[in-house]
């Protein structure tokens, strides 16, 4: 139940008259500790509902990635059990995907969910936050953040734009995309027109290919008209649901250019700092247990999905050969290399970045990797 609905407009503006919602506001950041223990015992009318506004760059309710961002206002809504309320708003509902950024940042909107790499243009660095062509899985993107000190690096990243980012969700690995042309070797590739953003379509770009970069919803058609040749999106679970299987006739894995995206929560700073600590740990917590969540909902979708693709639609599956793979992992190295020497601050990102990335690969041989190939062994 709502709060507010415990609380008419006439009782607010006698509150208010008579500086009381002020005065609790400012116990409340003075003392919050003190008053998170207190608000469970406290009547309802001696708050006001906190209302924050969530633009997003997807789709409203687009599966997996707007049904994300929804399940964390949700999440926030009921931790904090009505003393917040946070609405979320599509794609173009409020203002465009690509601008949420700066809507957040000067504050328009508190909060935004989106994925880091779409602000290249603000900063190349910034892409190390969401995934970077042969980086790190979900699984070490999480450690990285959580623990290995890229929390830290992606909030001093967005310090000068007023705005503190969280991870907030995670596709896993995704597939390399859908073809209707055989990749043999890497001059298959060569004036190959195909949707790929971000430092993926860089390095396909440097292995003779033309990148196009389009929004989610025009995918199918340009597939279909020929507009492109080839197109990447995610994996099994959105790629059923767009359909490309009807358009394309192999399709090509693994996703070395987005091996585990992280999605974020963008949360503009004054409006996080003004909250009570009670509420900025369910604000943290909300973003850890979506970002949990949209993980373990891409792994159980994908499962089922490309069970359907491959036996229901009769999909062809390829796996890009060992030496088109060997020639992009050392293209994407040089692209990756090459945006860290642009300054002291992206080569600080990428040391950390790599340095993690190496011991990951260590220990993997030993957990992840060898538990995989023997569990595949029949
Ligand atoms: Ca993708």
């Amino acid at each position: 139940m709502k709060r507010r609905d415990f609380l008419g407009k006439a009782a607010l503006g006698t509150l208010a008259s008579a500086g009381i919602l002020s005065a609790c506001n400012k116990t409340e950041n003075n003392e919050a500790t003190k008053t998170s223990a207190a608000s469970a015992t406290t009547p309802a009318t001696s708050q006001e509902v906190i209302k924050w506004k969530m633009v997003t760059t997807w789709p409203k309710n687009f599966p997996g990635l707007g049904t994300g961002a929804n399940n964390l206002a949700e999440k926030i809504n009921q931790l904090s059990a009505g003393r917040m309320e946070v609405k979320v708003y599509g794609a173009g509902e409020l203002v465009p995907a690509l601008e949420i950024f700066d809507t957040v940042s000067r504050g328009t909107a508190q909060m935004g969910h989106g994925a880091a790499y779409y602000w290249k243009g603000k900063n190349e660095v910034f892409q190390f936050f969401s995934t970077v062509p042969f980086g790190l899985t979900a699984q070490e993107m999480n450690g990285w953040l959580y623990n290995g000190g890229g929390l830290e690096l992606w909030q001093k990243a967005y310090a000068s734009h007023n705005i503190i980012p969280m991870p907030a969700g995670n596709m896993g690995v995704q597939m390399g995309g859908w073809f209707n042309k055989e990749i043999n070797s890497l001059s298959d590739l060569n004036g190959l027109k195909m949707r790929i953003p971000g430092l993926g379509g860089e390095v396909f770009k440097r292995a003779g290919g033309t990148p196009v970069n389009l929004p989610g919803g025009e995918l199918f058609t340009a597939m279909q008209s020929g507009t492109i040749d080839a197109v990447e999106w995610v994996g099994p679970y959105n790629d059923l649901a767009f359909g490309f299987y009807k358009v394309a006739k192999f399709y090509y894995y693994p996703g070395w250019h987005e091996p585990g995206t992280t999605l974020e929560a963008m949360i503009n700073k004054e409006a996080f700092e003004a909250l009570p600590a009670d509420l900025q740990a369910i604000v943290k917590t909300a973003c850890q247990v979506a970002n949990h969540e949209m993980l373990a909902e891409y792994t159980s979708r994908n499962n089922d999905a490309l069970d359907t693709l491959v036996n229901k639609h009769k999909v062809e599956i390829r796996r890009f050969p060992e030496e088109v793979l060997t020639e992009l992992r050392s293209l994407s190295d040089q692209v990756v290399k090459e945006l860290a020497a642009k300054d002291a601050f992206a080569q600080e990102v990428y040391e950390s970045f790599s340095n993690y990335r190496d011991k990951a690969v260590h220990w993997s041989e030993y957990s992840e990797r060898a538990y995989l190939n023997i569990r595949a062994k029949k």
